[in-house]
């Protein structure tokens, strides 16, 4: 519908979270509102009250992008959303989510009208994008949203910052555009984080000597919130930390208290016994050395368990928690039970959550040897979310 939604009405509707199923033996994912609030309070507290810009990019890094954003549209902390794709902006605002939405990525022509019908702000990084500006707010009678993005050395998207500055100046000087902040990425690199904050902060000081607004300054992603609070600036931009995980390091600190806001679950299909001798699953890499319980669950790395879990990860069921064994394959995933008779068909199992630690997000993390962000984020669109 590119191209015609200028010309419809605005309406926006409100996406039902699905029930739970009580019958469910597949995997689904449980979204906890309650945790989302904590780490929001905790996000704050750590910057110094300044507002949250909330990244929600990639599904809400597994939580479910209309299912998780409009949990925390109302909170007050929250100053608005950032994604990275046009589709994630468009199911954002569609989904009845009411705050600013800035979209960090390239904007083909053809999606402009679109998004500019759903209000969404604009992160321009290159020449040439003034005639699609000025042609948007001609048709829309009102200027362009934006946020100016600035390449400070992570040179993935930006301005390069050492061309910014006269390109600000032609951007800002336009009635077309509404400067609503300008932004950087840090690459995280002990290092070099403070070079590129102080260029930076010269781009935005040579900006405003010459009396050019460019209102929030905002850089810091949840690594420079726990680790560069210098470089706080008027805005934060987390997301792994809204969603109760910690970037690398972080959790040793001792100095937030975060809550993992997603479970990933499944019901118990299958509880078997072993003799000695038998071996679990694809290649065999296991073998029982006496008479042993396994159970299965129907999820697998094609859900977004991860692959590695095998190597150490282990699954909460009631309150113990049981090994990983043979192989994560693409649906199912086996169990170790030793000689615990306890467990049977249909019972509930966690494989990530906050429940236990063994099964938080930065223990399968290390446990399997995956990036956390992979944690989160891998688990399939596909999956039910429910808000628990
Ligand atoms: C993903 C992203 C963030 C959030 O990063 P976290 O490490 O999850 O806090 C912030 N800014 C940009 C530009 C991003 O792409």
């Amino acid at each position: 519908m590119v191209g015609t939604a200028a010309s419809a009405s605005f309406a926006v509707g409100r996406v039902l979270a699905p029930r739970a199923d009580p019958e469910r033996f597949d995997p689904w994912v449980e979204v906890d509102g309650n945790a989302l609030g904590q780490n929001v309070r905790e996000i704050r507290r750590l910057s110094g009250s300044r507002p949250i810009l909330a990244v929600v990019k990639n599904n809400a890094y597994g939580l479910g992008l209309t299912t998780a954003a409009p949990l925390i549209d109302g909170q007050d902390a929250i100053a608005g959303f950032a994604v990275v794709k046009p589709d994630q902006a468009i199911a954002l605002r569609d989904a009845g989510v009411t705050k600013p939405i800035l979209l960090m990525g390239y904007v083909p022509e053809a999606v402009g009208p679109e998004l500019m019908h759903r209000e969404i702000e604009f992160a321009p990084f290159s020449e040439g994008v003034d005639a699609m500006y000025a042609a948007l707010s001609r048709q829309f009678g009102r200027p362009v949203p934006v946020h100016l993005y600035i390449d400070t050395g992570m040179a993935r998207l930006g301005m390069p910052a050492h061309r910014a500055l006269p390109w600000v100046v032609a951007l800002t000087s336009q009635p077309e555009i509404a400067i609503r902040g300008m932004f950087t990425t840090f690459t995280e690199d002990a290092d070099f984080d403070d070079d590129q904050l102080a260029r930076f902060t010269a781009l935005a000081s040579q900006a405003r000597a010459m009396e050019i607004d460019l209102g929030y300054l905002h850089a810091a992603s949840s690594h420079g919130v726990f680790f560069r609070p210098n470089a706080l600036l008027d805005m934060v931009r987390p997301g792994l930390l809204l969603y109760g995980a910690y970037p690398s390091g972080a959790k040793e600190t001792g100095r937030a208290n975060l809550r993992p806001a997603l479970r990933l679950k499944a019901r118990v299909v299958r509880v078997e016994q072993l003799a000695a001798g038998e071996s679990v699953s694809y290649g065999r890499n296991y073998v029982a050395s006496k008479p042993t319980w396994i159970a299965t669950l129907p999820v697998g790395h094609a859900d977004g368990y991860p692959r590695r879990a095998v190597e150490g990860c282990e699954v909460l069921i009631d309150d113990r928690v049981y090994p990983v064994i043979g192989a994560v394959s693409a649906s199912h995933t086996i169990l170790e039970l030793g000689d615990d008779p306890s467990v049977s068909v249909g019972d509930v199992a966690t494989l990530i959550g906050p429940d236990h630690p063994a099964i938080h997000p930065n223990a399968i993390s290390e446990r399997a040897g995956v990036s956390v962000y992979d944690v989160l984020m891998h688990l399939s669109s596909a999956l039910p979310r429910w808000v628990v």
